[in-house]
């Protein structure tokens, strides 16, 4: 029986991050693919551990020589999947999981079409602009471009995207029993 892949697609803000960070601990089998990025760590960020920070020209390369299953630009940066890593922890008979924008989600589907899509939500754009406020990663800046693409990204992932589950993060206690419950059905 193959390893299952589940990927988490979210608008940033949504909460996805600490509702992952609670759930997934329950699922020592899972493992947690590792993307590669041209973004900046931010400064609890350690490299190999939360992504292979990279320059964009050591990006470009990887696009290249085809080593991502998929890559995307979002709110400016490139974000990719490496391909060894996935391989590799199938190899192994691990399930993995993956944390991806909802447009680079259709092209990981070419690859591999089993995945199976976890649509994370905020209750209301509000909210999302409230949490994204508060969590102070964010300048006047960035705050602005990742609201508008959180609009864009929710309407394109719910016409377009292949996501068998949607969760709307109302609340953290309900949001993360919900999530358990979908991951312990596979
Ligand atoms: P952040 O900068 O907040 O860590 O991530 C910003 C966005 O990049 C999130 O929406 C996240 O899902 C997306 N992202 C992270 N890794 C990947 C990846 O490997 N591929 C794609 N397409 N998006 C990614």
């Amino acid at each position: 029986m193959p390893g299952k892949l589940f990927v988490f697609s979210a608008a940033s803000g949504a909460g996805k991050t600490t509702l992952i960070n609670k759930v997934m601990p329950l699922f020592p089998n899972i493992v947690y693919s590792i993307s590669a990025t041209t973004r900046g760590p931010r400064p609890n960020e350690i490299d190999g551990v939360h992504y292979f920070f990279k320059t964009k020209e050591e990006f470009k390369k990887m696009i290249e020589n085809n080593e991502l299953v998929e890559w995307n630009e979002v709110h400016g940066n490139y974000y990719g999947t490496p391909k060894f890593f996935v391989e590799q922890k199938l190899a192994e008979g691990r399930d993995v999981a993956f944390d991806m924008d909802v447009f680079g989600k259709i092209n990981f589907d070419k690859v591999y079409p089993q995945a199976i899509g976890i649509l994370i939500l905020p209750p209301n754009l509000e909210e999302l602009e409230q949490r994204l406020q508060d969590r102070k990663t964010e300048t006047r800046e960035t705050l602005k471009i990742r609201i508008g693409n959180a609009r864009k990204e929710t309407d394109f992932a719910l016409a377009e995207g292949k996501y068998e589950h949607v969760i709307y993060n109302e609340d953290l206690e309900t949001a993360a029993a919900e999530l358990k419950g979908i991951i312990e059905r596979y």
